[in-house]
């Protein structure tokens, strides 16, 4: 047997070390010259749309075998809407980060492999690569490359816009704003890498050209929000922006012997595009399948389950209007609405569709 990975982030590097834990080696191909995502940002890991995975660091170390450290854990979740604003607390998740970082999650995957080889600064192309392999995992990030093979649905392509900016910012507390002024059916978000420096991004749907045209003017006014909301100026010190990013799902998670996982799966869940946790998982199930210890479509059965759930929550949030969003963050004051969005071992879906109804069914 010789598998081929495409791709040395998150799902490729969880595939790579399950197989290896099984008594199997991978050729890895990454078209970096190190392991690391494109960007140099923080993400959150929270157990959102994953249920019963309560923890999802505990559960990777725990069932898994594989380590990951985030670099704080959330403690506080702010709600910003146009005219309110509430928090829930409790063990939200992790914030970790990416790209370039020394401890970015999939350079702490890479450092755990033993046996597999890494092949850097690889560009490769699923057509030259399947002929030399009998299993080949794509694992690129890029649903693209699985549109190349199979039909891929997808639910939405997004415009990110952001920046890494400096500040003064209270490590594990993260703040969201929902207000279609400048995030239109999106959200912005601040996710502290440390005491002084953050990511500040707004996400928002490609539904409509002008949106897109206007990430810059909605930008600044992410900026001026979040300098008034922390009562700080806010200094940035790298911009990106990204288009066309596809949230969506492929019809085959397995054709034969290839096998996509991560973003070429569809491992985003849809709600709020978290796609780290739903990555590993593929990754892992892929080497499973390959091993000889379970079937990926059925071990897949329940992130299309995660998929589809979350997504009629994102159609939920994108039908309210700003002063519906302000009636959902007001709605955060009321301790048993908290309780039931935190609550440990509960679907997070269920809390948040609970949350949702009355402002939904209006
Ligand atoms: C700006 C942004 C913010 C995000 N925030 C969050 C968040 O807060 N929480 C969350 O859970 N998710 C978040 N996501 C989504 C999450 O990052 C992805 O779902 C996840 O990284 C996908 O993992 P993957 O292994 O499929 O792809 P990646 O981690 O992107 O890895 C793919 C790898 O393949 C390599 N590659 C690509 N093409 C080739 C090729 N032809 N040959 C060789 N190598 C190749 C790439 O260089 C890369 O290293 C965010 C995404 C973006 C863009």
């Amino acid at each position: 047997m010789k598998t081929a990975i495409i791709g040395a982030g998150l799902a490729g590097l969880s595939c790579a070390l399950t197989l290896e834990k099984n008594g199997h080696t991978a050729d890895i191909f990454e078209q970096r010259k190190e392991a690391g995502f494109g960007y140099n940002i923080a993400e959150l890991m929270t157990p959102i749309l994953h249920a019963p995975i309560n923890d999802a660091v505990k559960f990777f170390s725990e069932t898994h075998d594989i380590h990951i450290k985030p670099t704080y854990n959330v403690q506080k979740i702010y709600a910003h809407s146009e005219n309110e604003s509430a928090y829930v607390e409790g063990n939200i998740g992790f914030i970790n980060l990416r790209g370039d970082h020394k401890y970015a999650f999939e350079k702490q995957l890479a450092e755990q492999l033993v046996h597999s080889k890494i092949h850097y600064d690889q560009h490769v192309s699923y057509e030259e690569i399947s002929k030399a392999y009998t299993h080949v995992v794509l694992a690129t990030g890029d649903p693209q490359d699985t549109q190349q093979i199979q039909p891929y649905e997808i639910a939405l392509k997004s415009t990110f816009a952001g920046a890494i900016v400096k500040g003064d910012f209270i490590r594990n507390e993260v703040h969201t704003w929902f207000n279609n002024h400048f995030a239109p059916k999106g959200m912005g978000y601040l996710l502290p890498h440390s005491k002084t420096e953050a990511s500040l991004v707004i996400v928002y749907p490609q539904y409509e050209a002008e949106w897109v045209e206007k990430r810059g003017e909605f930008w600044e006014e992410m900026l001026s929000q979040a300098s008034r909301t922390l009562n700080q100026e806010i200094v940035v010190e790298e911009e990106f922006t990204i288009m066309d990013y596809m949230v969506g799902r492929c019809k085959y998670p397995r054709i034969g012997n290839t096998f996509f996982a991560g973003n070429c799966f569809g491992a985003i869940t849809p709600f709020l595009g978290f796609g780290q946790t739903g990555s590993i998982l593929s990754g892992i199930y892929a080497a499973q399948d390959i091993c000889g210890l379970g079937d990926y479509e059925k071990l897949c059965k329940p992130l299309y389950k995660d998929y589809d759930d979350s997504l009629v929550l994102r159609r939920a949030v994108e039908s309210l209007d700003n002063h519906q969003l302000d009636l959902v963050t007001k709605s955060l004051h009321n301790a048993a609405v908290k309780k039931i969005v935190t609550q440990p071992n509960m679907s997070v879906l269920k809390g948040l569709s609970h949350l949702l109804k009355p402002f939904i069914s209006k």
